[in-house]
């Protein structure tokens, strides 16, 4: 018997490349262009004189940053998690929720950590195809099912469910852990957190990687009722008691205090992307309808993966996913309007 017999055999994600070339335009992984809140940086200067703070732990209930979420969101510490980006936060909520035999089900066609969150915690699932439009039908899950993940927006699509169609979705689903990935929600979709007074049932994800540019902290949290947040945080603290920072906790606080300017440069996003949009679709380009700071965008003509790696040899670094249904579209991150115009100038010359 060798002793990799016993050894986790796992297929991890494989997140886009942080490539260390210097000047590129880097469109691959959704980052926000702009620099974090003003106070962000202040903070941290401060953070350099006051270094001791290093030497002890974090506090374990990440208070920093769940008070100042707890104001900004209007809801009670005990219906908030906060984790290292909304990975951890997903991962942890995964391990939790998803303890039974049924499958638990997600779109065909998603974020593509979802099925490896599965796989290493050996939980079942099942997909479901989207449409030929890549929308989300409900009626496909009306299967038995141990638990429902929807990215929404969702991801690498873009398209985003208004909340009413939330609403009626999860009314269908009580009697498992229903769980909303909201990475994108901040660029143009509805939340939904309102309706988790409503369905006890109900976890919202968000992150600060994306609307907030503070993909580097990692930050990510989670909203629920009282009941389904106990529940993730007696998982968390079963497996490492101080997953934040004290950095973290302490830069992301000042983000959330800085509320023009988190707007500012959501809608700068924004213009951006109706720009691009405009510019692509001249190019020949198809698309879905984004409610996100990326497009997902396929030409009739040229092959996705071919002009990607033309893109790259012109130093715009943009995402291909050699998949199933979708390995002749591209997802395009919004940079500044800058890199937009250079991205449509060379695209230009390569078709
Ligand atoms: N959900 C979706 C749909 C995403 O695209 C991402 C970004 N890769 C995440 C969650 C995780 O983001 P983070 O861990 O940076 O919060």
């Amino acid at each position: 018997m060798s002793w990799e017999e016993n050894v986790r055999k796992t297929v991890p994600y494989v997140p886009g490349e942080q490539p260390k070339i210097e000047n590129i335009i880097k469109l691959n992984t959704n980052e926000n262009p702009y620099p974090p809140a003003p106070g962000v940086q202040k903070a941290l200067e401060e953070l350099k004189e006051g270094y001791d703070i290093l030497r002890k732990y974090p506090a374990p209930a990440c208070d920093i940053l769940e008070e100042v979420l707890s104001d900004y969101y209007g809801l009670p510490r005990e219906q908030l998690f906060v984790g290292v980006g909304s990975d951890d936060v997903l991962s942890m909520a995964f391990l939790a929720f998803f303890h039974g035999e049924k499958p638990v089900l997600f779109p065909d066609i998603t974020y593509s950590f979802y099925d490896v969150w599965a796989e290493v915690y050996g939980i079942p699932y099942k997909t479901v195809p989207l449409t030929g439009e890549f929308e989300i039908n409900a009626d496909d899950y009306d299967i038995p099912n141990g638990g429902i993940v929807i990215a929404n927006p969702n991801a690498p699509t873009g398209i985003a469910k208004p909340g009413e169609w939330m609403d009626e979705f999860i009314s269908r689903h009580r009697d498992v852990v229903v769980i909303v990935d909201e990475a994108y929600v901040d660029f143009g979709g509805e939340t939904c957190i309102p309706l988790i007074e409503k369905y006890d049932n109900l976890l919202v994800t968000q992150t600060f990687s994306k609307s907030r540019s503070l993909a580097g902290l990692r930050i990510g949290m989670a909203f629920g009722s009282r009941k389904l947040i106990g529940y993730l945080k007696d998982v968390k603290f079963s497996v490492n008691s101080y997953t934040m920072n004290t950095p973290s906790l302490v830069l992301g606080r000042e983000s959330v205090l800085d509320e023009a300017y988190f707007r500012e440069k959501v809608d700068a996003v924004i213009k951006t992307r109706e720009w691009t949009k405009k510019e692509l679709k001249e190019l020949g380009f198809t698309m879905t309808e984004s409610s996100t700071n990326f497009l997902f965008v396929s030409h009739p003509q040229k092959n996705a993966e071919e002009i990607m790696k033309r893109l790259r040899d012109e130093g715009i670094i943009v995402r291909h996913f050699k998949k199933p249904r979708i390995d002749n579209y591209l997802r395009i991150s919004i940079g500044t309007d800058e890199e937009m115009k250079k991205l449509v100038s060379v695209l230009k010359n390569i078709l």
